[in-house]
């Protein structure tokens, strides 16, 4: 359990962020959203110690993150930033390895680890373990930074905006696999993002930051049904226009004949789901199923000649 206890964060007369409490439950998902420049970056640096706070406590399971030195407490919490940050003349695996690395892992432990979180992130292992950053798409380059973060298994991990660089229907892929993971390794999760559909899909907690101050937090619910502020109502307003559409369309309406590779969609997924799935795998088309039976394919070509037509 995190406790945030009346933390505070000021730059001579500015108060990036001003007074927060909240407690961080094991094993959920908080995202923080908020405009930018509303403090939720410094909120997040000073969880591990990226920042020093001007005054206030974070506890982790009771104990305050000042007795913990900074190094000991970093290697407990995993980070992963926006655009990967990821070491371009080492290899995938050696990238996701390096918290293990300097935590003294066993070579086969590790090997281990990375075979695991490549899979779960659906790169084959045998395939990606050997590349290099540069010979991955950007939606591969962000999984492996987030496997990176992942890999040590940390108490907690922090991630500020990790998916922000990617286009918008990539990121709704890379937010159900970041779901589909954190439930299977149980993980607690504080996450940074300035968009609230990010924040109302991911989140089992949303905690809205404007100003430096915390002006909401509990579960999309309740934040859609009773946004605190007219400042939250306002950013609750503008989830999911531009994809709604696409939304709204079933794949069976686009299916034609083929039989593309890799994971099916049923017929009755949305346009905006096929869409995902193209993106985020790198495929140019989708077999679709109906009842668990094949019944054909999606092509980009086709969702994206429907956007345009709307458009
Ligand atoms: P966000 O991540 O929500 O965009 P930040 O936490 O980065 O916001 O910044 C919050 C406020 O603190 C902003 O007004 C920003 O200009 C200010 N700030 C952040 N870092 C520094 C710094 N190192 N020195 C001075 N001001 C800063
Ligand atoms: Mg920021």
């Amino acid at each position: 359990m995190i406790e945030i206890d009346e933390i505070t964060k000021t730059y001579d007369a500015v108060k990036a962020v001003d007074t927060v409490s909240m407690t961080v439950e094991t094993g959920t998902i908080t995202v923080i959203v908020g405009t930018s420049g509303s403090g939720k970056t410094t909120l997040l640096r000073m969880i591990n110690r990226l920042e020093e706070q001007t005054s206030g406590d974070v506890r982790i399971n009771g104990t305050s993150t000042l007795s913990v030195k900074p190094h000991i407490l970093r290697r407990r919490i995993g980070y992963a930033i926006q655009g990967h940050g990821l070491f371009p003349h080492h290899t995938v695996a050696r990238n996701i390895g390096a918290v293990p690395e300097l935590l003294n892992w066993s070579r086969e432990k590790i090997r281990a680890r990375v075979d695991e979180l490549l899979e779960l992130f659906s790169m084959e292992p045998a395939q990606f373990r050997d590349r290099y950053p540069a010979e991955l798409s950007g939606g591969q380059q962000q999984r492996v930074g987030v496997a990176r973060a992942l890999a040590s298994r940390p108490d907690l991990m922090l991630m500020d905006e990790p998916f922000g660089a990617l286009d918008p229907i990539i990121r709704t892929r890379a937010q159900e696999d970041l779901r589909r993971i954190q439930q299977r390794l149980g993980s607690t999760i504080m996450l940074v993002t300035h968009d609230m559909e990010e924040a109302i899909r991911l989140g089992d907690f949303v905690a809205v930051m404007d100003g430096g101050k915390l002006v909401q937090h509990g579960t999309p619910t309740e934040i859609i049904a009773r946004p605190a502020t007219e400042f939250v109502a306002d950013m609750v307003g503008d989830v999911e226009r531009p994809l709604r559409l696409l939304s709204l369309i079933p794949v069976s309406d686009v299916v034609e004949s083929g039989s593309a590779e890799g994971a099916a969609l049923d017929a009755g997924a949305s346009l905006r789901d096929a869409l995902s799935a193209c993106l985020w795998t790198g495929r140019t088309a989708v077999p679709v199923t109906r009842d668990g039976k094949p019944v054909g394919q999606v092509t980009l070509a086709a969702i994206r000649a429907r956007a345009e037509a709307h458009a």
